[in-house]
Parts: C-alpha cells; sequence; structure tokens
C-alpha cells in the first residue's frame, strides 16, 4: 500500500525539541507526525495510508468506539545507537500481538507488513525525536479503533489504524531502584473468558480506581489476582511478575487467557533459561508470596514490561499489612537480567536471538 506524504507545515523547532529530549518524560510530550490507516468493509478493507502531521481527528459522536469500546493498542521503544540508527525491539511480536487482540475485540486483523511499514514510515518523518539521555526511547504507540457511526451493537464495518510517537525517559517518577505495589482484594482486572489478554484500553479503565487505591497507600502500581478464587498472583496493571527463589528456580504465572502476554516477560523467560536457572509458569498464591518472602526464601520478585524494562518489587502492601522482598531494594537477577536486556535492546550486547530491527 502506497502512503500519501504531507509533511509537517510548522514542525517543533529544534531548540524546543533539544528541551522536550532532554527531560521527556512518559506520554506527555507527542512528535510532529503521525500515521493514519483506514478500513471499510464495504471498500474491500484497509484501503488509504498516509503520513502527515500529528493533529486532531474528527470523529462522528456515533463512532462505536465511544460507545461500546471496540478498541486495542501496542506499545514498544525505538534506541538510538551511536551511529545514529534506529533499533526496535522485536517488533514482529508487537505486529502479531496486535491481530490477536484484533480477533479478540471482533476487529479486522492489519497486516503484519503494514504494521512494521507504518513504524517505518513514521520513522524516516521523526527520526530526530528519539532522546539520549540515559534510559531515553522513542515510545511507539500504534492503535486501532471502531470509527463507524452506528450505535446498535455488532463489530463495527469502519476503522482507524494510527500510529503516534513520544520520547520518553524513565517510567516510574524517582527511576524507583524498587517499587511498592498494593494487592487489590476488591478489584479483578479481568475475568475467565473475558478480554485480559488482548491489549484494548478497556483492561484499563477496569484498572484505574484499584490503581487510584494504590497511590492513596503511597504505592507504585496495583496487583491483581485472579478474578474467581482472589488468591492466585496475575500482574500488575501494565507487567508482567516473576517470582525468584532461594533454590534457583524462578515462577511465573502461567497464560491462560486473564494475562497479557508480554514481549518482555517471553524475552525475560528465554533469558533466564539461558542463566542456567529453573524456569516454570505455574500458579502462585499470594499468601504463598508472603509466607516465601517472610521465610526468606523467596528472593527477588520482578515486574517487566516495555514502559519499565524489568523493575525489583520491593515491598508489597494490602489489606493485611505489609511484607519486603529480600532487603526491600534492587534485586541481584533482576539487575543482572535488566543489564542483558537492555544490553541487547540497545545493541550494545550481542543479539544472539536475532530480536532486534535495525532502522
Ligand atoms: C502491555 C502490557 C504488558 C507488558 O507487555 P510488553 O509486551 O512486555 O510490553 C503487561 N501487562 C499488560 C496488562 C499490558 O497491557
Amino acid at each position: 500500500m502506497e502512503f500519501t506524504h504531507t509533511p509537517h507545515p510548522s514542525p517543533v523547532d529544534t531548540d524546543t525539541r533539544a528541551q522536550i529530549l532532554a527531560e521527556p518524560g512518559f506520554g506527555k510530550h507527542f512528535t510532529d507526525h503521525m500515521v493514519v490507516i483506514d478500513y471499510d468493509a464495504e471498500k474491500g478493507g484497509w484501503y488509504q495510508a498516509s503520513i502527515g502531521p500529528r493533529e486532531p481527528i474528527s470523529l462522528d459522536p456515533a463512532a462505536s468506539v465511544l460507545h461500546y469500546a471496540q478498541e486495542i493498542f501496542e506499545g514498544m521503544k525505538a534506541y538510538k545507537q551511536d551511529d545514529d540508527s534506529l533499533l526496535l525491539f522485536r517488533p514482529e511480536a508487537n505486529a502479531a500481538r496486535f491481530n490477536t487482540s484484533a480477533r479478540r475485540m471482533a476487529m479486522p486483523e492489519l497486516p503484519e507488513a503494514l504494521f512494521l511499514e507504518s513504524i517505518r514510515q513514521l520513522i524516516a518523518q521523526d527520526r530526530d525525536w528519539v532522546p539520549e539521555i540515559e534510559g531515553g526511547a522513542l515510545y511507539l504507540r500504534p492503535f486501532m479503533f471502531a470509527s463507524e457511526a452506528f450505535l446498535g451493537v455488532r463489530p463495527a464495518t469502519q476503522y482507524k489504524y494510527i500510529l503516534i510517537a513520544c520520547p520518553v525517559g524513565g517510567y516510574f517518577k524517582s527511576d524507583a531502584p524498587a517499587v511498592k505495589i498494593w494487592v487489590s482484594r476488591d478489584y479483578a482486572r479481568a475475568a475467565p473468558g473475558g478480554t485480559g489478554a488482548a491489549k484494548t484500553g478497556g483492561n484499563y479503565a477496569a484498572s484505574l480506581v484499584p490503581q487510584a487505591e494504590a497511590i492513596e497507600r503511597g504505592c507504585d502500581q496495583v496487583v491483581f489476582l485472579d478474578a474467581v478464587e482472589h488468591k492466585w498472583i496475575e500482574e500488575l496493571g501494565g507487567m508482567n511478575l516473576f517470582f525468584v527463589f532461594d533454590d534457583g528456580s524462578v515462577v511465573t504465572p502461567p497464560l491462560t487467557g486473564t494475562i497479557l502476554p508480554g514481549i518482555t516477560r517471553d524475552s525475560l523467560i528465554q533469558l533466564i533459561r539461558e542463566e542456567g536457572l529453573q524456569l516454570r509458569e505455574e500458579p502462585y498464591s499470594i499468601d504463598q508470596w508472603r509466607a516465601d518472602a517472610t521465610m526468606g526464601r523467596l528472593t527477588e520478585t520482578m515486574a517487566c514490561g516495555t514502559a519499565a524494562v524489568v523493575t525489583s518489587v520491593g515491598t508489597v502492601a494490602g489489606p493485611e499489612g505489609e511484607f519486603s522482598i529480600g532487603a526491600g531494594g534492587p534485586g541481584q537477577l533482576t539487575s543482572k537480567l535488566r543489564e542483558r536486556l537492555v544490553g541487547i535492546q540497545k545493541g550494545a550486547a550481542n543479539d544472539t536471538y536475532g530480536w532486534v530491527t535495525k532502522l
């Protein structure tokens, strides 16, 4: 598919951009351009692709996304290298997951090649927007939503795929070496048969009240338990979890449909096995977590996702009180894996798995 190009008539000036890139924060500054691709079942599918200035979009008030929330998204980072090239980390995995999410939300799939081409197109325009500060990257946000003006309840026939990007620094405010998390007993994120494995906005909407509860309790994030027994640890609002034991084994909750299959999670599984550690995908309960941490059998807990990469969970707070993990600070294996993964993502370490794409 050919992309029509409209250069930005008044892009952000160099000085302002340099100021933004020196302290980008997360998700509050955006690059100059965006990609838009339109879908209409009556026109035979995806029919029009463009790259142009990032600007507000106009939507009919009856657009079905506004009423029934047919929406999916992805999140990925591009890192700048010394030779000025950019590296993407496993973008094919994002393209594939985008379509898995689309199928669950009764939305059309976007050909993986078109997904990847949209990223190439945007980076070609906005490659000066990648921060070079420590931990900085260009965060890419592809998303799709139902744009058809129709209030009946059925899958829409018209969709928009859009790709925007923002320069980002570290994800957590303090770039905390270890985060404190809140165990939500009153709320669930996803139920069996629901949409927990799809990257869809509704899962995040459901997580905001418990997330606010976490912040009120002085925590950074909320950890969700399963919706049936309120016992099995699932994940954070946007990060997967790993539990590290003193016998050299590591456990992560299995993908049973209520957990988002993180690409960082999948990568860590491979890196943990590479370390010669025993990795098991099996259910792990909140009571066991507390007991193992208290006895010192559990030495670390890692939270992982594209935004924050890999971070230690230092303290867990819940209605039954608090417990800390290890010394409450960053864990040894967490730091090692973080370094290894970031090394691959930035092109500093050997990419033995063929994970990075150079642009
Ligand atoms: C995106 C996401 C993750 C992390 O996935 P990555 O591919 O590692 O970025 C974890 N949990 C949820 C709910 C997510 O939406």
